[in-house]
């Protein structure tokens, strides 16, 4: 493996991620595309540019129900005689005769000869006879042929995770499928002898399990397809065992525990034997040890065991790294400015990801504090917990009144 990883000391986040990034891009396998009906492409990185083959509308439309007209036929009387309707899904066959208006509906294409619609709630209606209350503005309610896609522009880029929107604009141009990025398979496998599934009953020394299903629950949005590998115990053969059979199948196989000092000789070991694998101190609190390696096939992201720090890394460390295999173009992280609500403690050495609470004042502004205890066992810190604060490796205590950095979780407001 060409390595551009290896650093003694502890690294900064951004750092760690480049050179990882920069590995990867030197040994990953050429990611086949597929392709797929819309109905399933969301969450997908897009494979190809999309071009529009049509335009978008395909023809000038009525933006409005109301009545299309020529416009200078209002400019020396106040009232036209109906001549017919149109609805949408329909095309008004005759041309639209002198001082005379159309019925059309929201939609339905303009008629030839109008070049106006009024809207429905501005004339009255006699018998055949429309009456306008004024004189409308030549072009008015047309939505024009082409005006929200081009045939032959470029309306989505490869590279681009697909939203609802993405789908919808890729139906509105008659595409029904795409070319996407095929899913990565992930291995997942948690590291340790104390370590119980949830749903038995707990013995003297063990604790449950809860690593797997957070790596699993938070890449599902991501395109990936996960493979449980279950609780490795910690034993040579067995892991060694677990780690090939998780070769032959995964790109990529991400594990928790047995990284901090003192346990990661074992894990390591077998991976030594295996392939190679770096073990990372990276400046980033929680986190800190983060393993980096690669098998014949399948890549090994070795997150710390501490629930907190592997919620961290798997989402800071791993993900990006995951989007990164997955061609994703343009991503990063939404930070928001905000002032300090309180004191926050930090030492200076490593990138803090405290979990937070933000309020929005009336004038707008982001206000944060600190929610409790931020141990790296204490999975409740999340709870009530809107936002990470964000907190540079250099920077020591935060004084209320300070300016900090916000990553909020969602995009809505909590209460
Ligand atoms: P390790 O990184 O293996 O040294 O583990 C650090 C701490 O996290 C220890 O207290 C472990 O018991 C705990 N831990 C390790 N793996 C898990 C897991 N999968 N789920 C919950 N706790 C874990
Ligand atoms: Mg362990």
């Amino acid at each position: 493996m060409q390595d551009f990883c290896y650093k003694p000391g502890m690294t900064s986040l951004e750092e760690a991620i480049a050179a990882m990034k920069l590995t990867i891009e030197h040994n990953q396998k050429p990611l086949s595309a597929q392709t797929i009906p819309l109905f399933d492409a969301v969450d997908r990185v897009l494979a190809e540019d999309i071009t529009s083959l049509v335009d978008v509308p395909p023809c000038d439309n009525s933006a409005m129900d109301g009545y299309a007209l020529r416009a200078s036929d209002l400019l020396d009387n106040d009232s036209l005689t109906l001549q017919g309707t149109v609805l949408a899904g329909q095309v008004f066959g005759s041309l639209l005769q002198q001082k005379y208006c159309i019925r059309i509906m929201t939609g339905a294409p303009i008629p030839d000869g109008a070049d106006t619609v009024v809207m429905q709630e501005q004339v009255s209606v006699s018998d055949e006879i429309v009456s306008f209350v004024s004189d409308p503005v030549t072009g008015a309610n047309i939505r024009r042929k082409g005006e929200s896609i081009a045939k032959g522009s470029t309306v989505l880029s490869a590279g681009i995770r697909l939203q609802a929107s993405d789908i919808a604009l890729l139906a509105s141009i008659g595409i029904a499928e795409v070319s996407v990025f095929r899913k990565l398979k992930i291995g997942l496998m948690a590291t340790g002898d104390e370590l119980i599934e949830p749903g038995k009953s707990l013995q003297p020394g063990q604790i449950y399990e809860s690593n797997r299903v957070m790596v699993n629950a938070l890449l599902t949005q991501f395109g990936v397809d996960c493979i449980d590998f279950g609780i490795i115990v910690d034993d040579y053969e067995t892991t060694k065992t677990a780690f090939e059979e998780a070769n032959k199948t995964c790109d990529v196989i991400i594990t928790s525990g047995g990284v901090s000092v003192g346990e990661a000789d074992f894990v390591k070991s077998v991976i030594d034997e295996l392939g190679e694998l770096n073990l990372w101190k990276i400046a980033i609190k929680p986190g800190k040890p983060f393993a980096f390696g690669k098998l014949s096939n399948a890549w090994v992201f070795g997150l710390p065991g501490n629930p907190v720090s592997s919620y961290v890394t798997c989402q800071q460390i791993a993900l990006p790294l995951l989007m990164h295999m997955q061609h994703e173009q343009g991503t990063e992280p939404l930070v928001i400015s905000a002032v300090a609500d309180a004191d926050i403690r930090k030492r200076p050495g490593r990138k803090d990801f405290q979990r937070g609470r933000y309020r929005i004042a009336e004038d707008g502004r982001y206000f944060a504090v600190s929610n409790g205890p931020q141990g790296s066992g204490i999975m409740t810190s999340f709870q009530n917990a809107n936002c990470y604060i964000l907190l540079d490796a250099q920077q020591g205590k935060v004084c209320e009144g300070d300016a900090i950095n916000i990553l909020p979780f969602s995009q809505f407001a909590s209460k």
